[in-house]
Formats: structure tokens, sequence, C-alpha cells
């Protein structure tokens, strides 16, 4: 059998090394001309960690990453709304990781090119549309000028939220949906905050402030490679020709500042301070697309951002990928008809990853700092007054059971909040 990835990001690399794994021959296209090791932070979570696990690669993200051991919400004033410990501290099996995106991308790209070849991943080659009869698919490249066909057994469209696979299968869905919410970020080296393990989202509804570390610094050891986030609603409803769901849009200082400046009395960092330190940044609009009613069609399916591209929070977005390429894989090596194992592969995750979609777009479990700002914006002596342990537990618990890594017996939650 032998599958064609279009499109070498996390999710279709992370594809590349579980179809590799059950035997089956794969060929990857990527629009850009090499896989370079672009973002900033991002969180893996513990059930995508396991799978990687399996792959072997635990110890280059233990070299890359961090182990997350704790995360805070707090509001403006930095009064904590809620903490809990997460990954192993948490009663998980393996950790969660804070780590650079272009670096996990990079350990993914290595163990690809290690075990499957270099000449696996075909670069600066598109996926431009496909065509499938009762056996095969052929999938429609264009590279340098030139248009190409390739031929393969299955196409998983595993090109991101612009996906060229999902537009031919959905041709009048047109532009990502924008909530006009603004996200700036950017990554620095910054002096290590409490244990250098612990994670942290501020403020609210009208701006919220993360702040994590992302990777050891291999020179100093008081210092962390740390991420930062803002996350704010602009005036302007579409501000400076803004191209939807670029991640590499670079940010300007007198856009993000006025959200953070003035606003934010944290304890731990001065956010202007860290952004101003940080040189180049970036932002992204937050957007996502309605959840679809199929992604299999025949030999063709949707994988990570091409089928479920959802707003960046809740640190869904690269582990639910590596779900669906585990569970694609799973299925392709225990069925002997493609189509049946595309088809039972969109049974089961179609209609979780629409559920984290929508609970997206309410706030996910920073929904719960949300909460106590609109009810408390200038801050408050006793949180429980102002929403009950119960009701904070529910937002935050009630998103880790959608998204599937909640805890058997969680160890630590509220720790101190009551
Ligand atoms: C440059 C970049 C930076 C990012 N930075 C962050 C970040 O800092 N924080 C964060 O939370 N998330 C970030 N993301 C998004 C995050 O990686 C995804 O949400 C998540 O990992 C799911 O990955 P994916 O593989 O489905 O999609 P993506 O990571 O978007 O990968 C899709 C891949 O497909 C390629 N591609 C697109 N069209 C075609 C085509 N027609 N033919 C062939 N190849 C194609 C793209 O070049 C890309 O390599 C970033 C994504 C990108 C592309």
């Amino acid at each position: 059998m032998k599958a064609l990835i279009a499109g070498a990001g996390i999710g279709g690399l992370t594809t590349a090394l579980f179809l590799h794994r059950a035997g089956i021959e794969v060929e990857i296209f990527e629009r850009t001309d090499a896989v370079r090791e672009l973002g900033v932070g991002i969180n893996m979570l513990p059930h995508a960690v396991g799978l990687l696990t399996k792959l072997g690669l635990l110890d280059a993200l233990d070299a890359a990453g961090i182990r997350t051991r704790e995360l805070i919400y707090a509001n403006r004033f930095g009064q904590i709304v809620w903490r809990e410990l997460r990954g192993i501290d948490a009663g998980h099996a393996v950790p969660q990781f804070s780590i650079h995106r272009g670096r996990l991308l990079g350990l993914i790209h290595r163990a690809v090119i290690d075990r499957l070849g270099q000449n696996v991943i075909r670069t600066g080659c598109s996926v431009m549309g496909f065509e499938q009869d009762g056996s095969k698919v052929t999938a429609f490249l264009s590279e340098a000028g030139r248009t190409l066909q390739a031929r393969g057994d299955l196409l998983i469209g595993a090109d991101g939220i612009h996906s060229k696979v999902r537009a031919k299968l959905y041709p009048d869905e047109g532009s990502p949906i924008w909530n006009g919410v603004m996200l700036w970020r950017g990554a620095t080296r910054w002096p290590q905050w409490q244990d250098g393990r612990t994670m942290a989202i501020a403020g609210g509804n009208h701006a919220k402030f993360v702040f994590y570390p992302i990777g050891n610094d291999p020179d100093d050891p008081a210092m962390r490679l740390t991420n930062w986030a803002v996350m704010a609603r602009p005036r302007e409803t579409a501000p400076r020709n803004l191209t939807l769901g670029d991640w590499s849009r670079p940010g300007e200082l007198e856009q993000v500042l006025p959200f953070v400046r003035d606003r934010f009395h944290l304890d731990y960092v001065n956010p202007t301070e860290i952004i101003r330190a940080t040189g180049v940044f970036h932002e992204y609009s937050n957007c996502d697309r309605e959840p679809l009613p199929r992604w299999s069609f025949g030999r063709v399916t949707l994988l990570g951002d091409a089928a479920h591209p959802m707003y960046p929070v809740g640190s869904n977005g690269a582990s639910q990928a590596i779900l669906d390429a585990h569970c694609l894989a799973e299925y392709l090596r225990t069925h002997g008809s493609v189509e049946v194992a595309l088809g039972a592969y969109d049974a089961e995750r179609r209609p979780a990853m629409a559920q984290i979609v929508h609970a997206n777009r309410k706030g996910g479990p920073e929904g719960v700092i949300d909460l106590v700002e609109a009810r408390a914006p200038d801050g408050f002596d006793d949180v429980e007054a102002v929403a009950s342990y119960v009701e904070r537990e529910r937002v935050v618990r009630g998103y880790a059971s959608l998204a599937g890594f909640a805890a058997d017996n969680p160890k630590g939650a509220g720790v101190g909040v009551r």
C-alpha cells in the first residue's frame, strides 16, 4: 500500500512515521522549498506525548522542550483563579511538554529522514488537486512551474488551514473564519520563573497574557527560552490587509503594547518588558473553519488543521493532529480496505474534533478567567466569592475531558484556591 501525503507539517510527518511503522509506503509533498523550524511555543498534551513516545521520540522531546509541571490561571493583577498540576505531576503516565514548534517539527522531521530516507519528502512541490477511481488516487502536483502527477492507494490532506485537498472536496467553502481576535506571539531568553516548568495565563475578556518556558538555555541554567502571547480584540475589524490564518506575519509593537501596558500588574513578569526584549515576533488572526460533515471520500481524507482548524486555545492544535495520525495509521494497518479504514477514521475522529472546535469558540479552559474578570474586573479578595470551586472546575475540567486529556485521578487541581 502506498500513501500520498500533502504537507510536511507536524500532522503530515507524524502520519508518515506511523504509516512506516505499519509497513505502508509513503511519499510526502511539501509546498515550501524546505521543512523550516518556524513558529514559537506550542504545548504537547500527554495523550499526544504518549504516541510520540511509542515512536521513540521521548528523549528528543526532553532534549528540546520543558516538562510542564503546573498551569496557573490568574486575573490581570496576577491573583490566582485556578491552578493545576500537569503531565506526570497530575497523574498521567507521560509528561506534557511546552516546546518550540520549530524544534518539535525538527525532531519529527529528523526521525522521518532517519527512518524513511531523504527522498521521501518532495519539497517545493504543492498538491493542487486529485482524481480517484476504484483502485488508485492520482495527485496533481505543481513543482517549479511544471505540472506533475503521483499515484498511490490513498491521499491524506495534511496541508494545513489553507488545504488544497479540502478546497477540492468543498469548493464553495472560502476563507477561514476570523473571530476578530488577534494573537501576538514571540519567544526570547528570559530569567527562570518558579521551578522553570510553570505556565501562566492571565487576564480575561479584554486581553490575555500567556507566559511559559519552552526550552533550557545551554549556556545559563538560570535562563529559559520563554514563550509569550497576547490575545486581544483590536478595534478595527480587519487590521492592515490581514491575511487570515497566516502564521508568519510579523507583529508590530504599537499594535500589541496598548493591550498590556498599564493593564497587567503581574509579579512574575512585566509583559511590556518581555515583548520589547523579543525583537521579531508574530501576529496571527484567530481563525477556524466550520466543522465538516465528512472528511473521508473514498481514497482521500483530511488530517490535522486541514480537517479541523481551531482557535489556538487549550493546547490542542498539534496534539490532535498527532492523535489523528495514529488513529488513521491504526485503521489502515488493521483494515483490509482503504475506503473502510478511512471511513472508520472519519467516524472516530471527526465528531470529537467538531466538539473541540465549538468548545474553543466558547473560550476553552481559559473561559475560567473570562468568567472571573466579568464578575470582578478590579480584582477580588476571595475568588470563591466570585465563582465557586465547582463552577471554575466545570470550565477547566469539562474542557480537559472533552479534549481527551483529563487524568483519571487528577492530583493538585485547584490547590490553594478553594
Ligand atoms: C509556519 C507555521 C508556524 C506555526 N506556528 C505556530 C505556533 O507558533 N504556535 C502554534 O500553536 N501553532 C503554530 N502553527 C500551527 C500548528 O503547527 C498546527 O496548528 C498544528 O501543528 C497542526 O499541524 P498540521 O500539520 O495539521 O498543519 P501545519 O502545521 O499548518 O502544516 C501544514 C503543512 O502543509 C504545507 N502545505 C500547505 N499547502 C500545501 C499544498 N497545497 N501542498 C503541499 N504542502 C502544503 C505547509 O507548508 C505546511 O508545512 C504554525 C504553522 C505553520 C505552518
